[in-house]
This record gives C-alpha cells, sequence and structure tokens, in this order.
C-alpha cells in the first residue's frame, strides 16, 4: 500500500510508529497533518493525534467513522499502553530529581553520605511522599524547639542504658532523699540525722557495689556540702548522746575525736557561766562512756537496744534495731524513745541528763537542708555525667 511506503518515509519517528499505515501526510515534509486512510478527514497534532481520531476518543479531534472495529481497539490500547509509558518516564524523571535534591543538600549542608542508610532517612522519604507536592519543610525555630526536643525525650524513653541508669540513680539517691525529707521536718531530729546519712552513704556504696572507685567521688561530694550543714558539733553531738547509735558504733566514735570536741564544744556554749555544771557534767560523761554507774545497769544496756522501749518487736538488735527504728518511726516518736532512756538510766548523771534532752529535742534548720537539697540536685547532675 502506498499509504504505508510514504508513512514510513515521512514519519520523524523513523517511520517506527505502526498507526501510520492507517493515514497519510498531507504534505511531503509536514507530519503534522495527516489524511485518515478510513474518512479522509484530516487530522491535526501528528500521529497521536491520529491515533485519537481512530480510537474514537473525543475532545480534541472528531471521532472517525469508517474505521474497522480491529484497528479502533488497537488504538484504543496504543494510546492506554503510551499514556503509561508516559507516566512512567515522568515518575523516573520525579525520582532522579529527587535524587538529585538529596544529593545537593547532602553536599550543601556536608552532612555525612551514610545517613541515608538509617532507617529514619528512609522514614523521612515515606512521609514527604505521603504529603506529595507542596509539602513545606519545618521552621528553623520549629525544627528546634519542637521536633527536635521531641526526638530528644523520645530517643530518651527508648533507650535501655537510659533506663538501667536511671534504675541505679535511684538506687543511689533514694537513700539521699529519705535523710534530707526526715531533716526537713520540724520534728526534734538532732539524735538521728547523722547516723541517718552514714547510713545513706553505706547504702550508695552499696549500690555501687561497694567498690570505691564508684562511690568514693560521690560521698566526697555529699560530705563536702554536708560537712559544713549537718556535721556541726550540734549534729555530732546529737549522735554522741543517742545511745542507739553511740554504744553500737562505740570505737569509731571514741577514736574520731570530734564527738568529744563537739560535746565540750555544746556544753561550753550551753552553759557559758556555770563552770560547775561543766565540770560535773564532763565527770558524767565519763560515766555514759565507760557505762557506770546508773549506765551500767543491764536494763540500760539492754534497753538502748532491744525492745524494752515497747516498740511491739520482740528480740532485734543493735544496728537492725536502729535500722529498724528508723525506718519505722517520725522523728517524735524516736525522740521519746530517747527521752525516755535518758530519764530512766541517767540518774548518776542529772545535769548531763538534761543537756542530752536538750540537745536531743532540737530540730534542723531548714534553710540548712535546703542547702542540702541544691547539694542533692548536684550529686544528681554528677551522678550522671559519672554514669556516661
Ligand atoms: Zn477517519
Amino acid at each position: 500500500m502506498s499509504s504505508q511506503g510514504s508513512s514510513k518515509i515521512g514519519s520523524t519517528k523513523g517511520g517506527r510508529d505502526p498507526f501510520w499505515a492507517h493515514g497519510e501526510k498531507v504534505e511531503e515534509k509536514d507530519t503534522n497533518r495527516i489524511r485518515c486512510r478510513y474518512c479522509a478527514q484530516i487530522v491535526s497534532g501528528g500521529i497521536s493525534r491520529l491515533k485519537n481520531h481512530l480510537a474514537g476518543q473525543r475532545g480534541n479531534v472528531r471521532p472517525c467513522s469508517k474505521v474497522p472495529d480491529d484497528v479502533k481497539s488497537q488504538a484504543t490500547s496504543s494510546l492506554s499502553s503510551s499514556l503509561v509509558n508516559k507516566q512512567a518516564k515522568m515518575a523516573r524523571q520525579a525520582r532522579e530529581d529527587a535524587n538529585t535534591y538529596i544529593a545537593r543538600w547532602v553536599y550543601e549542608a556536608g552532612v555525612p553520605f551514610n545517613v541515608c542508610a538509617l532507617p529514619s532517612f528512609d522514614h523521612m522519604l515515606q512521609a514527604i511522599g505521603k504529603v506529595g507536592p507542596g509539602l513545606r519543610g519545618p521552621s528553623i525555630y520549629d525544627l528546634r524547639e519542637k521536633h527536635l526536643k521531641k526526638e530528644v525525650v523520645y530517643s530518651i524513653i527508648f533507650n535501655a542504658k537510659f533506663w538501667a541508669d536511671v534504675e541505679l540513680s535511684i538506687s543511689i539517691f533514694a537513700p539521699l532523699v529519705k535523710v534530707l525529707r526526715r531533716a526537713d521536718g520540724d520534728e526534734p531530729s538532732m539524735g538521728w540525722l547523722y547516723g541517718d546519712m552514714l547510713k545513706a552513704k553505706e547504702e550508695i556504696a552499696l549500690a555501687l557495689e561497694n567498690k570505691e572507685a564508684r562511690y568514693l567521688p560521690i560521698w566526697k561530694l555529699i560530705d563536702a556540702r554536708w560537712q559544713s550543714k549537718l556535721s556541726t558539733p550540734l549534729h555530732l553531738a546529737g549522735y554522741f548522746l543517742n545511745p542507739f547509735f553511740y554504744y553500737s558504733s562505740w570505737e569509731s566514735v571514741e577514736r574520731d575525736g570530734r564527738f568529744m570536741d563537739s560535746i565540750i564544744e555544746c556544753m561550753s556554749k550551753m552553759y557559758a557561766r556555770n563552770t560547775s555544771i561543766q565540770d560535773r557534767i564532763s565527770d558524767q560523761i565519763c560515766l555514759y562512756r565507760n557505762q557506770e554507774g546508773s549506765f551500767g545497769r543491764d536494763a540500760a544496756k539492754r534497753q538502748r537496744c532491744s525492745n524494752s522501749l515497747n516498740l511491739g518487736k520482740k528480740n532485734f538488735f543493735c544496728m537492725s534495731n536502729i535500722i529498724y527504728l528508723q525506718s519505722k518511726f517520725s522523728f517524735t516518736q524516736l525522740f521519746v524513745f530517747l527521752v525516755n532512756w535518758w530519764k530512766l538510766h541517767a540518774n548518776s548523771a542529772p545535769e548531763l541528763k538534761d543537756m542530752a534532752i536538750r540537745v536531743l529535742s532540737l530540730t534542723t534548720s531548714s534553710s540548712g537542708c535546703e542547702r542540702n537539697w541544691s547539694t542533692f540536685e548536684m550529686v544528681i547532675c554528677f551522678t550522671f555525667l559519672y554514669l556516661q
């Protein structure tokens, strides 16, 4: 057929499109205007437009009235496959563009290339794709204040090491919190705070597996603040005059000169103008230390570490007794136990008894405790740094 032959010559696409068989060029060098082989209508717009005509697609061109059915269906499927091809090509181009922009951004921002291997990178691309065209990125402010902060929280929550650290931190701070909370009240706590803090330090060491390299830095931090605030002569005297502590840690108290210095200092201040009372108290301190006079009676010894103070429990002894007492009772209740002990068993030492009751009835100043809370915060910061 002549029309087939001429279409092959005239086609801009090398005559490869088989639909040139169904039309012919109106003029030899013009591939735009094609005459339909069936109805002789002239179609402007090249071979694609001829396909529209043959397929009977309305819109750009009038449908062919004489096209055979098989040609019509060929034209229809050719048009739809070329639409698919066109879409695929556009998609390939869009993907190529996206990759170019990603590469440009990575290059300009100096981002390490391997970030593209992160799962979060893939999540980001998927999410952007879902939004589709027109997505605007977050502002710098939103990124910093809102999204990045949220991410930090998210990464902390899903970080196993963080939670292990929190657990350890709690085991370190719980003992301190307990001491400071008790110290913050208005109850007579002077006989207990120093011992409480010693116990807290022991608990912290235990939480750190008694490894010096781990607990000593924290102890030092506590001591640095605490020694000026809770380790006053009054607190040391309170520890000394608490028979529950004194006799159970007799050796270390006697070895540590600060306790005796503190007792003498408190006595000198409390009875500044009465040297004869001072002298009597000094003698009576010796009775107390040596468990002589009324202090030496079996009942006095028993009741400073047994259940004789009507605590409702039988047969618990010195240190465990103290721990039990401290966890079970308020400072006011503990104070009553101490005062009862002194009233019952200090008749050989009436002046020391009065002094002991006065010292033991003191509260710990709340301002001092506020300073200790800030020490506590410092310990928290330190521990987090130290754990990392
Ligand atoms: Zn036609």
